[in-house]
């Protein structure tokens, strides 16, 4: 699945190069010179991963990946340092301040992607091809489709819209936890300055109305108050459904 990938550094040559090769393998680039850019555009839009360069005008890449560790929001952000330093000090620095890996420059694009894609696997399953079992559910990312069996011993094959694929994915990659309106805007659509609460509503809505067919529309709970859980040992008398 394509992630958005946040770029902080501040050498124009090695943001555009690495930026351009991002695009080319089907991911989001959000390009940042400096801390200062990174953080508004991190308050916008959530990245799922951030490419940091360690030697940034006025701000250390390693003092961010603390900060960046330290605050709620951004703490699950998977990161990787880039750096010109090789010496084996320097990379426990960098991990000991949160950075999941490492690449030297110079680097080659090839290897850059397959970093990549090795943390996001390895930190963000939600964003990887894998498929996804809860339960006797079954979500495939590559076909959108839903499969296994229902309450009734019937077997099951649905196929989920784009946004509520990406719902449905994020509740089975994190299921039996309350997510608040905002939660959601930031995990599942990364955003949660421009888009009102009310859309997670309306997906909501769509999600439970995609899994009727299966019966399946009481695991996506309204949490009174606090927002919504999937619950694979929820209960169809009480679920709300509107
Ligand atoms: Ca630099």
């Amino acid at each position: 699945m394509p992630s958005t990938i946040l770029v902080v550094e501040d050498e124009p040559a090695i943001q555009e190069l690495v930026a351009v090769n991002l695009t080319f393998a089907g991911h989001k680039a959000l390009r940042a010179a400096s801390v200062d850019q990174a953080n508004t555009l991190i308050r916008a839009e959530l990245p799922d991963l951030i490419l940091l360069d360690w030697m940034l005008p006025g701000s250390s890449g390693v003092q961010f990946a603390r900060k960046l560790r330290s605050d709620e929001r951004t703490r699950d952000i998977p990161i990787i340092m880039l750096t010109a330093r090789s010496n084996e000090s320097d990379k426990i620095e960098g991990l000991e301040a949160g950075a999941d890996d490492y690449i030297t420059k110079p680097f080659s694009p090839k290897e850059l992607i397959a970093r990549i894609k090795a943390v996001l696997r390895r930190r963000a399953p939600q964003l990887t091809d894998d498929l996804v079992e809860l339960g006797n559910l079954k979500l495939d990312p590559a076909t959108h489709r839903l499969n296994g069996i229902n309450a009734e011993g019937k077997l099951i094959n649905l196929e989920i819209g784009p946004t509520e694929f990406r719902l449905l994915h994020f509740f089975m990659t994190h299921p039996e936890r309350v997510y608040s309106r905002a939660q959601l805007l930031d995990q599942v659509w990364g955003d949660h300055v421009f888009l009102e609460e009310r859309t997670v509503d309306v997906h909501i809505r769509r999600l439970r109305h995609a899994l009727t067919p299966s019966g399946h529309e009481y695991l996506v709970e309204t949490v009174r108050g606090s927002g919504y859980r999937f619950s694979i040992n929820a209960s169809k008398a009480v679920a709300t459904v509107d």
